[in-house]
């Protein structure tokens, strides 16, 4: 009998196959290599850049949201673990054959960002917005949210992004006309935008904690970007005044920062952009060269190990650990792979058919602009 945790649905909670007392780190990973060799034909594992080493060691493709959402698609074994977080494991569901499951080793691994913001209070927003504003609306959101959003904006005619595609989903979204509503992420909605030549003036907030989410019905008309509130509480963590540091003590490196970064801090990087594009931009730049990096620290670590020839350190004196990706540890994968081997899986993620409907079109609609 297969065991699925629903979207949207608690669902009891499993405990690992082994306990911890039972095997040491180092057994784990030596029990890892045999079972992933043993279930190589019916298991598939994806990584995203922020999971640990040895994690990221068991992977077979790793990548940046955009990336791993694309692979997802061209994988045809039943079993594809996915190492990320809940959202990317609901988006690989979405995009499954029917006869595929996708396991999230810890299901509580979830996003504090895509947490942030609820279908009950989008469909508040989108009552107010629509009602105030005689201008089409149209509304995206950044793949780190609900399944529940996602199809919201395929029902409503908008789009789903990643870091890597926001600018492209946008630029297609102002050709839609009229104004867009840009959530959960007020980050990277205010840094592509403002890129792209929209004014700030032109951007406002939407609180939902406060009446008419703060914003009102005269700003709602004058605005040709409506963001949502949220965050990411590792990105945020940046600050300008770090990177201000770096600039005079060390005016030779270059300071990359994920657009989850303040606009601040974003304005006074050299270059910004998703996790695949600060790989990229390192790997590429020559010996010697010297980054400053914000964004999560197993990415950061990882970096500096695989380019000795460069240093490559974290923008910020803190440790920023994005915890809930931290949740995925080998002993958990290795429980997803015992389970599967004793044909009853555990911690599948599934998004209901009726969710799925409009999601998919969401998702569809971006994977056409990008
Ligand atoms: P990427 O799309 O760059 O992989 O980012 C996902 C994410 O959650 C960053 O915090
Ligand atoms: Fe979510 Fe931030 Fe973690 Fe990315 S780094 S998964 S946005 S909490």
């Amino acid at each position: 009998m297969l065991d699925l945790y629903e979207t949207g649905q608690s669902t009891k909670s499993h405990l690992p196959l082994i306990s911890k007392d039972e095997l040491s780190d180092q057994d784990i990973l030596h029990e890892l290599d045999k079972i992933k060799l043993e279930l190589k034909d019916e298991v598939v594992v994806l990584g995203h850049h922020y999971q640990q080493d040895d994690i990221i060691k068991y992977a077979d493709h790793i990548g940046d949201s955009l990336a791993l959402a694309k692979k997802g698609i061209t994988l045809n074994k039943p079993y594809i673990i996915f190492c990320g977080v809940h959202f990317m494991a609901e988006t690989a569901d979405i995009l499954s054959q029917n006869n595929q499951s996708i396991i999230l080793p810890d299901p509580n691994a979830g996003c504090s960002m895509a947490d942030m913001a609820e279908l009950k209070d989008i469909e508040q927003a989108w009552n107010y917005l629509t009602a105030t504003s005689d201008e089409k609306i149209i509304p995206v959101t950044y793949i780190n949210c609900s399944a529940e959003l996602k199809s919201f904006v395929g029902k409503h005619g908008g789009s789903i992004c990643t870091s890597s595609n926001a600018e492209k989903v946008i630029k297609w979204a102002q050709e839609q006309g009229g104004k867009l509503l840009f959530f959960p992420d007020q980050h990277l909605g205010r840094n592509t935008c403002f890129k792209m030549g929209i004014p700030l003036e032109k951007m406002n907030i939407y609180n939902p904690t406060k009446r008419n989410g703060g914003i009102s019905p005269k700003e709602v008309i004058n605005s040709k970007v409506i963001l949502w509130h949220g965050y990411c509480s590792v990105h945020q963590g940046f600050t300008p005044t770090q990177v201000n540091n770096i600039k005079s003590n060390s005016p030779e490196t270059t300071v990359i920062v994920h657009p989850e970064c303040s606009f601040e801090v974003v304005q006074a990087a050299d270059l910004s952009g998703s996790t695949s594009y600060i790989l990229d931009t390192i790997e590429n730049a020559p010996p010697g060269s010297k980054f400053a990096v914000g964004t999560e620290i197993n990415l950061v670590n990882r970096l500096s190990n695989q380019f000795p020839d460069k240093t490559i350190y974290s923008l910020s004196p803190y440790q920023c650990l994005c915890t809930t990706m931290y949740r995925v540890r080998p002993r958990w994968l290795l429980s997803a792979f015992q389970a599967i081997k004793n044909k009853s899986p555990i911690n599948i993620i599934t998004v209901s058919e009726e969710v799925k409907k409009n999601s998919l079109k969401a998702l569809q609609t971006m994977l056409e602009i990008s």
